[in-house]
């Protein structure tokens, strides 16, 4: 199969079909109109077999996790998606590796109503590039540089269990509960974005990020990016009752909340005025929140506490992952 063909079977025919999109695949480039008014929010992630996903790792989920990971970022920074480009290097023509993640890509772009309108296809050592792009309006842009000293923080969803599910996969984690593996390996290989919960806090949130290095490293982003600091309650860390139950021991479901990377939660600073808004649209939406702490003005320093009292064990602040 030569790579027309692929290009032509696998990623011109799209279900969902956006009108600002007036030339898709196919041609030199996509021309795509923004809406009026508003900002374009571009980010590329890249996942490589070996660093981001197992080799063992079937094509739907490196299809879900590659659109998920850059949805989650679009989401941070309150915009709302709207086309991704994809960028393949493949081995080889493997045709039922290219349906299984061709259809992950068809249901997810029908999913989010989002249109894939374009891309490169090339031989080489498996890697998935995705550029996803999306609006904001301009007063609405979230960044991680607005955090300011008596902010609460805040968190979508829960934490750890991706990097629990990862471990599981790799045998360093082995459980007795099957339907909580289950559970924890599925959220390392299906992430959810937090799309609509990104343009909910817009004009609510001081500051936001998407926790995909692990809390304390992301954290670490707003801390630096404000130039604040933040008090940390792990008491209220929000954990999973799989990750919980299965890890009865505290101090390893706490590094897993605080380490563990890959979760792609929403990390967030609101204000107390906005506090009681933002709590209540995000219940009308189903979509749960935790407050774990509060931002402090002593720039860096992440304040962890337990029950109320400090509490320190290994260097959390500087763990999480990094690629050099
Ligand atoms: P060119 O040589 O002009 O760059 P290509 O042969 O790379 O053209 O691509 C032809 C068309 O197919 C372009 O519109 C490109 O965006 C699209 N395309 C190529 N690979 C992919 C892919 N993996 N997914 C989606 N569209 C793709
Ligand atoms: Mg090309």
């Amino acid at each position: 199969m030569d790579e027309f063909t692929l290009i032509r079977d696998y990623f011109s025919t799209p279900d969902f079909v956006r009108k600002d999109v007036i030339i898709g695949v196919g041609d030199d480039a996509a021309i795509t109109q923004v809406p009026q008014g508003q900002y374009l929010a571009t980010t590329t992630d890249t996942l490589l077999e070996g660093v981001h996903f197992l080799r063992q790792a079937s094509a739907d989920a490196i299809a879900h996790k590659a659109i998920a990971v850059n949805l989650s970022d679009l989401a941070a920074m309150g915009a709302e998606p709207a086309w991704i480009n994809l960028s393949l290097s493949l081995p080889e023509v493997d045709n039922q590796w290219l349906e299984l993640f061709s259809q992950k890509v068809q249901e997810l772009t029908k999913y989010f109503s989002i249109q894939l309108i374009g891309g490169d296809t090339v031989k080489g050592k498996l890697a998935v590039t995705i550029t996803a792009q999306g609006f904001v309006p301009p007063e609405s842009v979230l960044t991680r540089v607005g955090a300011k000293p008596g902010d609460w923080l805040f968190v979508t969803g829960t934490l750890g269990d991706a990097a629990a599910g990862l471990d599981c996969l790799q045998n360093k984690l082995k459980l007795t509960d099957k339907s909580a593996q289950e559970y924890l390996v599925a959220r390392h290989s299906f992430p959810t974005p937090r799309v609509l919960a990104g343009t909910t806090l817009r004009r609510l949130a001081n500051a936001c990020i998407d926790v995909s290095d692990g809390l304390m490293q992301d954290l670490q982003h707003i801390l630096k990016g404000s130039n604040v600091g933040a008090l940390l309650h792990l008491d209220k860390l929000p954990i999973s009752k799989e990750l919980g139950s299965s890890i009865p021991e505290l101090q390893q479901a706490l590094t897993y909340a605080c380490t563990g990377g890959d979760d792609y939660e929403l990390l967030f600073t609101i204000a107390e005025e906005h506090r009681v808004s933002m709590e209540s649209a995000m219940a009308s939406y189903n979509l749960p929140v935790t407050c774990i702490g509060q931002i402090t003005g002593v720039s860096g320093k992440i304040d962890l506490r337990l029950n109320d009292q400090p509490f320190s064990f290994v260097s959390l602040e500087d763990r999480g992952y990094q690629h050099f």
